[in-house]
C-alpha cells in the first residue's frame, strides 16, 4: 500500500493523526524537500528512507522518475509512505503519482495534509477569508512567470480575492509589478512569510512597491499574501511575538 501523504507545513505538531500513524507502520518513506524532517525521526526501526529532492528545487529528480521509485517501492515494501510538505494536491503532485501508480495497478490512499497556503498566514495573523473584508481566496504558483509564456492569468486578479503565492519569492520583483500592472494600488498590501510555523518564521509587512526590497533575502520556503486581509495582522498577530 503506497499512502500519498502530507506532512504539513512545518510545525510537526500540525501533522495529523493519520499521517503519524502511517509515518510510524512504515517500512519504506519516500521524502522531498520537508518543511520539518523531524517528522522522520517517527519512523520505526529498519525503516528505509528515500530523497527524491534537493533543498533547491532546481535540482529535484523528474517527476517521471519519482514516480518510478513510489512505484518500485510498492512492489518491494509493504507499506509505503509518499511523504510531501502541506497538502499532497497543492502544488505537489500528488495526483501524477496517483495516476501513474493507477496505471501499474498498485494499490493508494491520499492522506490530506494542512496546506501551507492557509496555515502559514495563520500563524502570522493573516485570515485567508475575513467577513466584510473577503469573500473569496485563490492559491497560485508564482514559479509560473519565470516561464516567458507565462499561464498566469494576470488579468484576473483584479478581484478582491486574497491570493496567496506559492513558490514566489524568488519571482517577487515581478509578481509585484504585474499586480501594479493590472491595476492594483501601488500601497496595496502584502506580506511575505518565511519558514512559516517553525520557531524561526519571519513576517515582513509592506506593500506591492516596497515588499521586494524588504523582503527578498527572507529565507525559503516562503510564501506571499495580498490582500486587505494582511491588515489584520495588526490584531490578530500572535505567533512571532
Ligand atoms: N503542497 C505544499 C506546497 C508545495 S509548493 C502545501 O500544501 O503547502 C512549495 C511552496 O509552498 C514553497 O515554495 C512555499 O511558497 C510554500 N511553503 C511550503 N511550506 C512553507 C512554510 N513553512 N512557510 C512558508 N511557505 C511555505
Amino acid at each position: 500500500m503506497v499512502y500519498l501523504t502530507g506532512a504539513g507545513p512545518g510545525d510537526i505538531e500540525l501533522l495529523t493523526v493519520k499521517a503519524l500513524r502511517v509515518i510510524r507502520e512504515a517500512d519504506v518513506i519516500i521524502y522531498d524537500r520537508l518543511a520539518n524532517p523531524e517528522i522522520l525521526e517517527e519512523a520505526k526501526d529498519g525503516c528505509e528512507f528515500i530523497y527524491v529532492g534537493k533543498e533547491d528545487s532546481h535540482h529535484t529528480l523528474p517527476q517521471e522518475e519519482i514516480n518510478e521509485v513510489i512505484y518500485q517501492a510498492s512492489q518491494q515494501y509493504e507499506t509505503v509512505v509518499r511523504l510531501k510538505g502541506g497538502d499532497p494536491f497543492v502544488f505537489g503532485r500528488g495526483g501524477e503519482e496517483g495516476i501513474h501508480l493507477r496505471e501499474r495497478g498498485a494499490a493508494f490512499a491520499f492522506i490530506p495534509g494542512v496546506t501551507s497556503a492557509i496555515a502559514v498566514p495563520e500563524y502570522a495573523g493573516i485570515p485567508v477569508t475575513h467577513r466584510g473584508i473577503t469573500v473569496s481566496f485563490r492559491v497560485v504558483t508564482g514559479h509560473e512567470s519565470t516561464k516567458a509564456q507565462s499561464q498566469i492569468p494576470w488579468e484576473n486578479y483584479r478581484t478582491d480575492d486574497t491570493i496567496v503565492f506559492l513558490m514566489g519569492l524568488h519571482r517577487l520583483e515581478t509578481i509585484t509589478r504585474k499586480l501594479i500592472e493590472i491595476g492594483k494600488p501601488a500601497d496595496f498590501p502584502i506580506a511575505v512569510i518565511s519558514r512559516g510555523t517553525r520557531p524561526d518564521q519571519q513576517t515582513v509587512i509592506g506593500t506591492l512597491s516596497d515588499i521586494y526590497d524588504r523582503a527578498k533575502d527572507l529565507p525559503t520556503p516562503a510564501l506571499i499574501v495580498v490582500g486587505e486581509v494582511v491588515k489584520l495582522r495588526d490584531q490578530l498577530g500572535w505567533f512571532e511575538q
